[in-house]
């Protein structure tokens, strides 16, 4: 199991990783949608969001357990705060690998007032014994403590005030059956289109100042990879170019200029994302092959395959997942400009980490 900040430092590295690193921490705040009208796309998800919120207001009560899950950078942080912020409370954030022990969660919980939001990022993550704790929690507000130990050992009940949990993951898979009962809200985000892309950059210029065409939006937006993280990333290293090279206005010829050179290819794919595929081609004539296998060929984590490069591949259609493992389309072979169905290993491609 790869630990977290080897991770996080894994996708720091890729100007196209959807994870979210310490250069992003600064500006993520600023551009974050604060109410439902202002969050771009996710048009199903915000639907029935607003159904479910203002069924509850009408009643009276809190929002029910949440569930966020989809891939990194989509906006389940964005949309956990914008849910606090549209029922009236206050938002605690955490992350499953930060709450070590039972201790910890019922320290977090108690601080809970009414309506307000607990936000457990990564919550595929929690521990066996703190998620048990959980359970109580989330059903009946309610915490049973276990005060000393052996036969002195007594329990107390403690109750809590009436809150929502908002859980993330990008695992949906590897959320226990429990769990995934309590959360009874599921709301799955998808890859974003090229054309709310360009509506999320045109709007985080805005915010941020950085003069931009309709044309520019859009070049940043289409190498994207559907993930808004990544269209803002890909924005403020544009407008250097802009500002250093150009006139200050990214125009789309100086998008696509700037983004040559930052080596963001014009699917948004970059060398990771081509290793990968290359490697499914050349040694193991296009698939299937399985993801540990590709992550030991290529020196990766297969975390890092799974949620940073399928996602999109998948999406674009580059990738087929089947039972015996992940397989390259007809598309990919001609987007890396070979022949369909060639025999493995006559491709000249270099499989060394970049
Ligand atoms: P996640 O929690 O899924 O990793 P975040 O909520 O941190 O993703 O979103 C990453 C960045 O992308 C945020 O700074 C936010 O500005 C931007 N973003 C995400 N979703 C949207 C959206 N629907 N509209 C506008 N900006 C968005």
């Amino acid at each position: 199991m790869p630990r977290a900040e080897d991770l996080e430092m894994d996708l720091e590295n890729r100007l196209i990783g959807t994870g979210y690193s310490r250069e992003d921490a600064g500006i993520e705040q600023s551009l974050r949608p604060r109410t439902l009208d202002e969050y771009i796309g996710q048009d199903k998800v915000k639907e029935n969001l607003r159904v479910f919120m203002q069924a509850a207001k009408g009643r009276g009560e809190p929002l029910d357990h949440v569930l966020l899950h989809g891939p990194p950078g989509l906006g389940k942080t964005t949309l956990a705060n914008i849910i606090a912020t549209e029922m009236g409370g206050n938002m605690r954030v955490t992350s499953g690998p930060a709450i070590e022990k039972p201790g910890d969660l019922a320290a977090l919980l108690t601080n809970l007032e009414y309506n307000d939001v607990l936000f457990i990022d990564e919550i595929h993550r929690l521990s066996r014994a703190v998620e048990e704790v959980l359970y109580s929690a989330l059903e009946d507000y309610a915490l049973d403590i276990i005060l000393g130990k052996g036969p002195s050992a007594r329990s107390i009940r403690l109750d809590l005030a009436h809150f929502t949990l908002i859980g993330a993951t990008t695992r949906y898979g590897q959320l226990s059956g429990p769990l995934r009962d309590r959360l009874s809200v599921p709301l799955k985000l998808e890859l974003y289109s090229v054309a709310d892309l360009a509506r999320i950059v045109t709007r985080s210029a805005g915010v941020l100042g950085i003069p931009i065409e309709e044309d520019g939006a859009a070049e940043i937006a289409s190498r994207s990879r559907g993930t808004p993280r990544v269209a803002n990333r890909l924005l403020k290293r544009v407008r250097d170019f802009a500002e250093v090279e150009g006139s200050g206005v990214i125009t789309e010829q100086l998008a696509r200029s700037a983004l040559i050179r930052l080596e963001v290819d014009e699917l948004g794919l970059d060398s990771l994302d081509k290793r990968l595929l290359s490697a499914i081609i050349q040694f193991y004539g296009g698939g299937p092959v399985g993801v540990e296998t590709l992550a030991a060929t290529l020196g990766e984590e297969s975390v890092t395959i799974e949620e940073v490069c399928e996602p999109y591949l998948l999406q674009i259609g580059f990738l087929n997942r089947t039972p015996r493992g992940r397989c390259a389309t007809r598309l990919a072979y001609e987007h890396l400009g070979l022949p369909f169905g060639e025999a493995p290993g006559d491709a000249q491609l270099s499989m060394g980490p970049s």
